[in-house]
């Protein structure tokens, strides 16, 4: 089957919804999410749960409550309103709401992630570690022995972040930031209605697409990622590229279309693809500043990639804050100083696998402690 699946490269790219909702597979790396391209998709996931399941249990981000679309999936009994908008999932967020599920008298068959990247981890995060009995921060890691949980499906309201499809649920843990990564935190389906973008924020709008640029940037510069990641990750990029490149401050629906499509190759593309040095350098600054947002983060990090990344990834990112009229993001306005220098290069040198993304098998020729401070000294004094 691989052979067919890798043909249908030059997608046609879909202009609008109606055309979106007809689209077929556009990504080259196998995935194990249904994807399910949709002109309505509150509706489409209402139906194809009526067909195939009998307890769902919705995990929505609270910022939907005031929007009429969204309606009929808030007035379900079984649900759960995340307030995405405080702060990125915790830990003790997830155990809190698989103590709820555990509580419940019928245990749910599906966990529906209905929000942006943070309510969709969530839902992954809790859909695992509902079958397995330890806490979720000692699950944080990497293929870490995990039984299959309870199945998870998501409804993204806020596309770029690619958590629709990867099998990772990023959590802020009492010691750190790090994800579950494990094949069982896959969503099994997810269905994209990119209208349902219409009520996001400016602000998220814009860095949930920055970083999807990012990642598909650092994708198609790395050494060790996977020959259909990068191809995934060169149509993401172009399609982020044209989204950013203009003033994201009211809705489009080409650019929702274009928003949605990239956001799914993000998703195929960081299976079989790595992040490389903007990444590996956000990770400290999350790890010092719990009130930063991941995409601010690689946002700061990028800035300070000039000559790391100068070949496009630097520049477009200070053109993409231009045309936006945003401000560059500094980390000294989420508390980070010079005081945080050593803890966040020891975080950012434990990334091994980002350097080597980056710089091939002999990363430490060029990475070490002084080459990371260096980085972080120049982000403190911005
Ligand atoms: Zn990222």
């Amino acid at each position: 089957m691989t052979d067919l699946h890798k043909m249908p490269k030059e997608p046609k790219m879909p202009k609008n919804i109606e055309e979106f909702a007809k689209s077929k597979r556009w990504w080259r790396t196998e995935i194990q999410t249904e994807v399910v391209a949709s002109r309505d998709g509150v509706s489409e996931i209402l139906k194809l749960l009526a067909m195939k399941k009998e307890r769902p249990f919705f995990v929505i981000d609270d910022a939907l409550a005031g929007q009429p679309a969204f309606g009929p999936l808030l007035e379900r009994e079984g649900k759960f309103l995340f307030a995405a908008s405080v702060s990125e999932p915790r830990t003790c967020d997830v155990d809190a709401l698989v103590e709820l599920i555990r509580s419940l008298k019928n245990a749910p068959d599906v966990l529906v992630g209905v929000g942006g990247g943070g309510t969709m981890d969530l839902a992954k995060a809790a859909g695992i570690c509902a079958a397995n009995p330890k806490t979720a921060a000692e699950y944080q890691g990497y293929g870490l022995d995990m039984k299959r949980g309870t199945d998870i499906w998501v409804l993204p309201t806020l596309t770029g972040t690619g958590a629709e499809l990867t099998p990772i649920a990023v959590l802020r843990g009492p010691e750190k930031k790090l994800g579950i990564n494990n094949n069982h935190a896959a969503p099994s389906v997810a269905v994209i209605d990119p209208a349902l973008t219409k009520g996001a924020k400016k602000l998220n709008r814009f860095y949930t697409m920055m970083d999807c640029f990012f990642h598909h940037y650092e994708i198609t510069k790395s050494k060790t990622s996977a020959e259909e990641a990068i191809a995934d990750a060169r149509e993401g990029l172009a399609l982020a590229g044209e989204v950013l490149s203009s003033d994201l401050s009211s809705y489009c629906e080409e650019r929702a279309v274009k928003s949605a499509v990239a956001s799914v190759l993000g998703g195929s593309s960081s299976i079989g693809g790595r992040v490389g040095v903007a990444h590996a350098i956000s990770y400290g600054l999350s790890n010092a500043a719990p009130k930063l947002p991941h995409s601010v983060a690689v946002t700061i990090s990028m800035l300070a990639c000039a000559d790391i990344y100068g070949d496009g990834g630097y520049a477009d990112t200070v053109r993409f804050l231009e045309i936006n009229g945003m401000p560059r993001p500094k980390a000294s306005d989420y508390g980070i100083d010079p005081s945080c220098v050593g803890k966040m290069t020891a975080t950012a040198l434990g990334m091994e696998k980002l350097w080597q993304s980056h710089y091939g098998e002999d990363w430490r020729n060029t990475v070490d402690e002084k080459f990371i401070q260096e980085i972080y000294k120049g982000i403190v004094a911005s």
